[in-house]
């Protein structure tokens, strides 16, 4: 595993610039696979393989890819849910300054986890059915040593006002609530301790399409209220688009584009994104029937394809792609490509 200093000596890391909260470099996380009875390693799945990306102060950052691209593994590295296997993660914790996560030390994670909370896919796991909303919510709060006793009830009620929840509903339990309503417990239990930036792992992916607009509408309400920084782990383009200040495509565990919302979602310079974009519900009836299906299925990530790893489902792919893997690169100021005909091709966006 890479090293760094500034763990210890909280450094701005290289690559950073003024406003960043994250700074991530070269991140790779390789699964073993064993087999028999000896549990000998027979390969490695490749979930993140070299992912690089910045996250500035009180933006949304969105990371998006089919199943399997290596974005939910991304988000749990940031967390400290895994230790990587290469790369570095840089994080600008309030009170400490920079400290890259992997390697910082068991004290100095205790006080970047204040700062650093997640809201998960599923409202209906997330949350202990045996558990009160005043235990859920005010766990973090008592951990930390942050309120107790009446303090502890009035700072619950104030979490629950905000995600738009009554304080009488703190003395019950989490089944006699909507899949909504628990979502929005889980949000106010991840802000309880006021953290600057919040990993929001497919927030709304378990939830009926008609509450999905109120439970984004609430995260951009906090956001704007908090002055939260988020990661917003989505399959969906659509739901990113109305969140996100920049997206993040992943493929195979590598980053393949990367751009401010509009770029992307107007003018989109990978293959892959602008399929993605094809599945994007449009009103405009001119567009409908344009949709892009991909041949085949997502590569396995213990046997990707060489060279560029979409070059198999590809309909640009020239001989180059089966050889050479296209390296991410600036083609307009923040706008990152991953693709060797990215100047040739003059792809669909949503609008265009
Ligand atoms: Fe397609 Fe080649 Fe670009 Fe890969 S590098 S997305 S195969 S054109």
């Amino acid at each position: 595993m890479t090293t760094n200093t500034s763990a210890q000596t909280g450094t701005v890391p290289a690559g950073a610039v003024d406003g960043d909260l994250l700074v991530v470099r070269d991140l790779v996380k390789h699964f073993p696979i064993r087999k028999g009875f000896w549990s000998k390693i027979v390969g490695h799945v490749r979930a993140v393989d070299g992912v690089s990306f910045n996250v500035r102060q009180g933006e949304t950052l969105g990371l998006v890819g089919e199943s399997g691209c290596g974005k939910t593994t991304t988000s749990r590295l940031v967390m400290r849910a895994y230790q990587p296997t290469g790369g570095t993660i840089h994080f600008r914790d309030r009170t400490q300054g920079w400290l890259d996560i992997p390697t910082a030390s068991a004290t100095q994670v205790r006080g970047v986890r204040r700062n650093l909370q997640m809201i998960f896919q599923d409202p209906y796991s997330s949350l202990n059915p045996r558990m009160t909303l005043l235990d859920i919510i005010g766990e973090p709060l008592m951990v930390n040593g942050v309120a107790k006793g009446s303090e502890l009830q009035d700072r619950v009620a104030e979490l629950l006002r905000l995600v738009g929840l009554h304080p009488e509903y703190m003395a019950r339990y989490p089944h006699a609530f909507s899949g909504g309503q628990r979502q929005r417990v889980g949000i106010a239990r991840a802000i309880a301790l006021e953290p600057q930036l919040v990993v929001c792992d497919e927030p709304v992916s378990a939830l009926d399409v008609s509450i999905q607009a109120q439970t984004l509408n609430l995260l951009e309400d906090l956001q704007a209220r908090l002055g939260l920084t988020y990661i917003f782990v989505a399959h969906d383009l659509s739901v990113v688009q109305h969140v996100s200040t920049r997206v993040a495509v992943m493929y195979v565990g590598r980053i393949v584009e990367c751009a401010p919302t509009e770029d992307l979602f107007f003018t989109p310079k990978h293959p892959y994104t602008e399929a993605l974009l094809s599945a994007v519900p449009t009103p405009d009836p001119t567009r409908r029937g344009s949709r892009i299906f991909l041949a085949g299925e997502v590569p396995d990530a213990s046997n990707p394809p060489p060279g560029c790893h979409f070059h198999p489902r590809c309909r640009y792919a020239a001989d180059i792609c089966r050889t050479t893997v296209p390296p991410l690169t600036e083609i307009a100021p923040g706008h990152t490509v991953a693709c060797h005909m990215s100047d040739q091709l003059s792809l669909t966006g949503v609008h265009s």
